[in-house]
């Protein structure tokens, strides 16, 4: 550990209130920075690049804890482990890409601490979880001692790194609305090996058809193609409105190369990562296909 952690302050606030009110001050010019799961900061503390001094431990808080089913969707508190996302019947009916996804994440030990709160905030163009949020229409709840407001998902990230979160808010809850009816989810993540890898592209689509059996409903959402999470609204106007057709498929494709901007880097290469991007296209449209032929 290249950090000394005997000279770091950890708080441990009694409710969520406090936790506001001590993340809204700040000491020396120093604010506290929120620690989850801490799957994420341990790394950085060991590589010796803490992201400040002073922590504030939301382990605790039990506000900040449950998934609970409303008439229209899920709400998972900030603290939902990956572990818990994997074990939960509802999330296992009417999000499967989110439990896929979350399958993904790390081995167990990992899932076991890794909140969905700590994956949003990490902010990695490669989390697992974020294009399942994007393709779902998450909202995200965000709060500080000032109130509390509710961010649309693919507006929380500003650029690489880089959230509509302010240094005094905290990430309380991400809710979910169901998914529109007959929809077909799909989650894939590809790596260097099948299991434990960090993302070379990470995928999730959601999409429904209209009783024409034409495309109403599309949402295409792609990680580690570009500095964040992002939807490929130019595929997706290709495919609103048209048939689950090969050719169009293929006009999608074309238009996701417009939509992506992956780079090389030591995970993988731009030329690699596109075309990659495209086959996770036409297979989830293959498999939604085929699942409604089934029907
Ligand atoms: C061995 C290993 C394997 C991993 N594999 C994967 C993987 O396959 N896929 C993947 O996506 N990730 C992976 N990760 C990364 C990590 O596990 C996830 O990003 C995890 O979800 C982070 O959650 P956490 O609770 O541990 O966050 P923490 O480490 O506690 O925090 C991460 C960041 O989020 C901030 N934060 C936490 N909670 C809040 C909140 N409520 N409000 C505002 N800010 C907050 C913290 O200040 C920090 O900046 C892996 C990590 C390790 C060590």
């Amino acid at each position: 550990m290249r950090s000394a952690l005997s000279t770091l302050e950890v708080v441990r606030p009694r409710s969520l209130d406090h936790a506001l009110e001590a993340l809204g001050r700040s000491v020396s010019g120093e604010r506290l920075v929120p620690l989850a799961g801490g799957t994420d900061l341990f790394v950085y503390l060991n590589a010796g690049t803490p992201p400040g001094t002073r922590y504030l431990d939301l382990w605790g808080l039990r506000e900040l804890r449950g998934i609970r089913v409303r008439d229209g969707g899920v709400r998972l508190g900030a603290l939902t482990t990956f572990r818990e996302i994997r074990e939960h019947p509802v999330l296992g009916r009417r999000f499967p890409s989110l439990v896929a996804a979350a399958a993904e994440v790390g081995a167990w030990q990992i899932q076991n601490r890794a909140t969905l709160a700590g994956n949003i905030a990490n902010a990695s163009p490669a989390g697992d979880s974020l294009p399942v949020l994007m393709a779902h229409d998450a909202k995200v709840d965000v709060r500080s001692a000032r109130g509390a407001r509710e961010v649309a998902f693919e507006r929380l990230y500003r650029g690489y790194r880089e959230l509509t979160v302010d240094a005094d808010e905290l990430i309380t809850a991400v809710t979910l609305p169901f998914p529109p009816a007959r929809s077909f989810p799909f989650f894939r993540k590809v790596g260097t090996r099948r299991a434990q890898s960090i993302s070379k592209v990470v995928f999730s689509g959601l999409l429904a058809l209209d009783r024409e059996r034409r495309i109403a409903h599309v949402r295409l959402a792609y990680g580690s193609v570009a500095p964040v999470t992002l939807r490929a609204r130019r595929a997706e106007r290709a495919l609103r409105g048209e048939p689950l057709a090969a050719s169009v498929a293929a006009r999608a494709r074309a238009a996701l190369a417009e939509d992506i901007a992956p780079i090389d880097d030591i995970r993988s290469s731009r030329d690699y990562r596109l075309a990659v991007a495209g086959n996770l296209l036409e297979q989830f449209l293959r498999a939604a296909a085929e699942s409604r032929a089934r029907r």
